[in-house]
């Protein structure tokens, strides 16, 4: 393994997905829904092969087929209201994980620092390692000790730590709003703050918003790349798989001005080339589909987060129920939540792991038969401490398995 590999070898996506496969638990780990996509999404698919166009089934156009460039144009027009140009400013990738490897590898240079908010999607340091550069951290940490439940809301960063870490080597933070695994929208004040020291340092911005379409109201996703003076610094990433519920359609788009793309174009063109043709129609029919009734109460978007919001409060119940204590997510499908009340009661000294929650993860799935993420992989070393005793679940779930996954939590009393 090469140097600069080193280290980032071990990935936590294999080691739970084995365990999985040999102990069959009820699985809330992995960040997908066990039900399929809604039927318009299907049926755009099968609209695109019932279509008799052999190039349907050929090489797509690099960046995106230009049916999707030009309804995501649109898309984001609306929602950042600038004019997005369809053919320079977005770039069609692989999944939203092809987003995010283009915009580290085509904007990190060797030596360069990125900044990273802890709790972080876990492949932003192997990636800012592959690319050569230095990950620094600022972790998010709750205000208070709450013994109750509590919110993603109180998940802060300290601004003058944050403030710290800036420098003439920094080249980008990565945001990720809603975030995984804690479900933080991060607010207006908080966004201002990050995009003045951007500007300051003139820092680059990679904005990871897979979850922007599920966000819980009265909370507003609000996209960094729409602040003043933040366009032309920004690069979002967005996924078609987590927004329509396909996420083994691996298709996801990153936008920004087009010099900034230009650099990742240039990754995807030599990697990849370009994506899949019949998956990018799919999606092009299915998002312009839901702009024709963009805002309306039967758009999938609104009944999507209706849907979300009743999943994440019967989660927050039940949860509540075995004695854990949740921090309710205000957006995304992800929770978190503390056991220790659970702890006097279990014994986790056959489990093997540097962290406890690595030890009670092992432990749920073998003794109870539930599945679920130690959420220490999404700190790095120095602030694991801070989620120790915290797990977290996916609730993207059939009703069915929540109830089952209640059912289990239920064994822990
Ligand atoms: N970013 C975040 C924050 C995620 O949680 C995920 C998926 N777990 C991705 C990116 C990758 O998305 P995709 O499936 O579109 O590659």
């Amino acid at each position: 393994v090469l140097p600069r590999l080193q280290g980032i070898e071990k990935s936590i996506w294999k080691e739970y997905g084995e365990l999985a496969e040999k102990y069959k638990p009820l699985n809330l780990g992995l960040g997908f829904p066990d039900f399929s996509p809604p039927k318009f999404v299907t049926d755009a698919l099968k609209e695109v092969l019932n279509t008799e166009d052999p190039l349907l089934h050929q090489y797509s156009r690099p960046t995106g087929h230009l049916h999707l460039v030009k309804v995501l144009a649109n898309l984001y027009t609306r929602l950042l209201q600038r004019d997005v140009n369809a053919e320079t400013e977005i770039l069609v990738t692989l999944g939203a994980s092809e987003g995010l490897l283009c915009a580290v590898t085509g904007l990190v240079g060797e030596g360069d620092e990125v900044i990273i908010i802890e709790p972080y999607f876990d492949v932003y340091v192997p990636l800012i390692k592959i690319a050569g550069g230095v990950p620094k951290f600022v972790a998010l940490k709750p205000k208070s000790k709450t013994d109750g439940i509590s919110s993603s809301a109180d998940w802060v960063f300290d601004p003058k730590e944050l403030e710290s870490l800036f420098n003439s080597k920094t080249k980008a933070i990565i945001l990720n709003t809603p975030n995984n695994p804690l479900g933080k929208v991060f607010d207006l004040s908080e966004l201002t703050l990050i995009a003045d020291l951007c500007k300051k340092w003139n820092v680059l911005c990679i904005s990871d918003e897979v979850y922007e379409f599920m966000v819980y109201k009265p909370n507003e996703h609000i996209r960094i790349a729409s602040l003043p003076g933040m366009w032309e610094r920004t690069v979002t990433i967005g996924s078609a798989g987590k927004t329509f519920c396909a996420t083994g359609w691996k298709v996801g788009w990153v936008y920004g001005s087009a010099n900034l793309l230009r650099s990742l174009q240039i990754v995807h063109h030599y990697s990849v080339y370009g994506g899949s043709t019949p998956m990018e129609k799919a999606i092009a029919i299915a998002v312009e589909k839901e702009l024709s009734r963009f805002g309306e109460p039967d758009s999938y978007f609104v009944t999507l987060q209706n849907e979300l919001k009743t999943k994440r409060d019967y989660i927050v119940k039940k949860l509540s129920e075995a004695n854990m204590n949740p921090v309710i997510p205000d957006g995304g499908f992800l929770i978190i939540a503390d056991w220790s009340q659970l702890e006097s009661r279990i014994d986790l000294s056959s489990e093997k792991g540097d962290n406890k929650d690595e030890r009670f993860t092992k432990w749920l799935i073998k003794n109870i038969g539930l599945g679920g993420i130690p959420p220490t992989v999404f700190y790095n070393e120095k602030n694991k401490g801070v989620v120790e005793n915290f797990v977290r679940f996916c609730f993207i779930k059939k009703q069915e398995n929540l109830d089952k996954a209640a059912e289990l939590l239920m064994k822990l009393n």
